[in-house]
């Protein structure tokens, strides 16, 4: 098995399936198991506005998991504090689709807590999540305010009661995070990628990539998700901690990366959002691949923009020579440029730092 797969489109049913296919997901299961699926209903907004897992992709799941004939599945999920999951499943579409796909709905805030030790404490965990054989964390990558960013680890802080969410905030948010991850371990992440939030969990800025990545080491998926936003892996609290606690490594040029339908990547539409129609003025398009345009949004958020010129992004410089900086193997052709096929955030936020 490869480290990450990753695949590109807007019919999200589909390219999720097929990740799970490139996966070879269906040797690790079996039909009598009972499957957990974990998205992020943080908020009951509909998925578009950048904070919750887009249904379809959770659809692509529930489609794969039937064709091999199991029958057991459960969506598992807590809003956070002061928010309705009833709400949240019904307004993010997933009562819908768990009664045409025959599924259950289970509100983690209504389940019984467990205490179990993790290091010097203890955390209590909703029952239903250590009760299930196979757990599919379904997270959205997106930015954070207090932590950065948010992605397969601590989405597992929905897998908690929220009295729990309250405590988690007084002992500093990191630390309890990064333990959550020693005693709830999800066999399976799928990350929804599509459109995450710039800078808030709760949505309102979506940066549109059109991207799902698959993997088993949330750690691996956390580091590389982070660099795609633009941080350094060890710029997150929590991850930092992670890797320490041996829940997982970073991701690195080592990584094993399979791409599927990068030929096909859709080209990118900006989001309705002023704060990024405002970044996309340092920006001069020109068939840029969503997923790119995404990485350079980021970037351009945590430089504050860039002074003087544009940065040329997109196809349609391919081949060309051009004056002025540029970002992707698409304008290889400019005086410097960033590389990558999308290149990530990391990077550019690097380069704009280094050169301007
Ligand atoms: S470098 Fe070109 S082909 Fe590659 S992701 Fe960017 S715009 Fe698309």
């Amino acid at each position: 098995m490869k480290d990450i797969y990753i695949n590109y489109g807007t019919n999200l049913p589909k390219i999720t399936y097929e990740l799970m296919e490139a996966a070879k997901i269906a040797d690790r299961l079996n039909p009598d198991m009972k499957i957990g699926i974990k998205p992020n209903l943080v908020v009951s907004r509909p998925a578009d506005n950048g904070a919750t897992t887009h249904p379809e992709i959770v659809e692509g799941i529930i489609r794969y998991l039937q064709a091999f004939d199991i029958k057991d599945i459960t969506i598992l999920e807590g809003s956070w504090v002061g928010d309705s999951t009833q709400l949240a499943f019904k307004n993010c579409g997933y009562t819908s689709l768990a009664e045409k796909y025959g599924v259950k709905l289970l509100d983690t805030k209504k389940d019984k807590a467990v205490q179990v030790k993790s290091k010097d404490i203890s955390l209590n965990i909703c029952e239903s999540v250590l009760n299930v054989d196979y757990l599919i964390n379904v997270p959205v990558l997106k930015g954070h305010c207090q932590t950065g960013m948010t992605c397969c680890m601590k989405n597992l802080k929905g897998c908690i009661p929220d009295s729990e969410k309250r405590r988690f905030h007084t002992m500093g948010l990191e630390k309890p995070i990064a333990l959550l991850n020693t005693v709830i371990h999800p066999a399976l992440h799928i990350v929804d990628s599509v459109c995450g939030d710039l800078s808030f969990e709760e949505g309102g800025n979506p940066v549109i990539a059109n991207r799902i990545m698959l993997g088993v080491d949330p750690v691996l998926l956390d580091s590389y998700g982070a660099q795609l936003m633009g941080f350094k892996p060890d710029e997150i609290e929590y991850l930092r901690l992670g890797k320490s606690y041996g829940i997982g490594k970073y991701a690195d040029e080592d990584t094993k990366i399979m791409e599927l339908g990068a030929k096909n990547r859709p080209k990118t539409s900006v989001s309705h959002s002023s704060t990024i129609k405002k970044l996309s003025k340092y920006i001069e398009a020109d068939s840029a691949c969503s997923a790119c345009y995404a990485a350079l949004v980021y970037a351009l958020d945590k430089t504050g923009g860039i002074r003087g010129e544009c940065i040329k992004i997109g196809q349609g410089y391919r081949g060309k020579k051009n004056a002025g900086i540029g970002v992707g193997n698409c304008t290889s052709g400019c005086e410097s440029y960033v590389k990558g096929c999308p290149p990530k955030a990391s990077d550019i936020v690097d380069f704009i730092k280094n050169n301007h």
